[in-house]
């Protein structure tokens, strides 16, 4: 048998990288969710599972051992290809799945019942899914009950997704952006390689309120976040980490390399001409390349916040690396 081609797989892969949840630590309403299913369907596993490219990776897991499985290998990977839940009351009976490792397994799964987790965009993510050791029916209450929790699943990713991302501009939040700062800190330990943070600020910002209003302001960090995001390379990261202060992790790149980034940054930033009046804005920042006694966030981002002040200090409208 073949299986169901999926419409448009670039997109759906950039939906769910979107929520960065691949990979993630274990996570409590998820694993509160498997395990009511587990309960209330009466199944010996459940899980939440994401399909990646190649691989389907498990958010949340009961009677599993495995993190992930290849693709090749997931049932889940069928139950994405349709909206409607997959039930297979006998995997072992059905061509599709018999040959599978997990059905041939010493522990095999043999009755298998998925939802596919669709966004709102109609994208299958994965898949919440009940499975026992031994082929059964779902029952229709069974089967909207799953259904239900996959909805929960769902709600919650966004919920998840909207606490990472700054509201007035989509950018990264603060709380995420610390978050993802301790983790480059630990991979610059492991690696050695170098990794910049650039802190920058509006300059006269209270002016641009107070002139033209709170709403031109607001459209001004839009359009300033915009531009920034635009002049950065993938995995560069931008955050707002404050009112109008906005930061940029720049990782495998030396502070001299990340200058370079941040001069054409100002340079757009200052070319601009926002909105309706056209309003000019322009920013100060400052740039340190992480070093070995910069332990945690708060100290390499002090450390930017001093090099920004020079550049007010210093007029405005300019960049200022650390010099070691
Ligand atoms: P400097 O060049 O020294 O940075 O001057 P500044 O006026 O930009 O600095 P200051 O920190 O005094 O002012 C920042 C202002 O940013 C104050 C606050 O009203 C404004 N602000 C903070 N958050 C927002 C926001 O979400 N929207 C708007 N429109 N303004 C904001
Ligand atoms: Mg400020
Ligand atoms: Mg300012």
């Amino acid at each position: 048998m073949t299986t169901e081609p999926i419409r448009d797989e670039d997109a759906r892969l950039a939906a769910l990288h979107e929520y960065d949840v691949l990979d993630t630590a274990p996570e409590q309403p998820f694993e509160r969710i498997v395990r009511l299913v587990q309960k209330l369907i009466g199944v010996p596993m459940a899980t939440v599972t994401f399909v990646d490219r190649d691989r389907q990776w498990f958010k949340a897991r009961r009677g599993l051992s495995l993190a992930e499985t290849e693709r090749s290998v997931s049932v889940c990977d069928h139950t994405i290809r349709n909206s409607d839940p997959l039930v297979v009351p006998d995997l072992a009976a059905d061509a599709r799945f018999a040959h599978l490792p997990c059905v041939t397994d010493t522990n095999p799964i043999q009755a298998y019942l998925g939802i596919p987790l669709l966004n709102e965009d109609g994208y299958a993510l994965g898949a919440l899914c009940a499975m026992d050791h031994s082929p059964r029916e779902f029952t229709p209450e069974q089967i909207d009950i799953l259904s239900e929790f996959a909805l929960l699943v769902v709600d919650w990713l966004e919920m998840r997704r909207m606490a990472q991302t700054d509201f007035l501009t989509g950018t990264m939040a603060r709380r995420s952006f610390l978050a993802a700062l301790e983790k480059e800190i630990a991979r610059v330990g492991r690696s050695g390689r170098p990794s910049t943070l650039c802190l920058f600020d509006i300059d006269h910002f209270k002016r641009i309120n107070d002139t033209y209003g709170h709403p031109a302001g607001d459209q001004v960090l839009r359009i300033v976040s915009s531009l920034c995001q635009e002049g950065l390379r993938e995995g560069d990261l931008l955050a707002r980490v404050g009112g109008e202060e906005f930061a940029i992790l720049m990782t495998e790149t030396s502070a001299q390399d990340a200058f370079g980034i941040v001069e054409r940054l100002r340079k757009a930033i200052k070319a601009a001409s926002i909105g309706d009046p056209g309003l000019k804005v322009t920013a100060s920042f400052g740039v340190a390349q992480h070093a070995a006694e910069m332990a945690y966030p708060d100290v390499w981002l002090s450390r930017c916040d001093q090099l920004l002040y020079r550049a007010k200090d210093a007029g405005r409208n300019c960049a200022v690396m650390a010099e070691d």
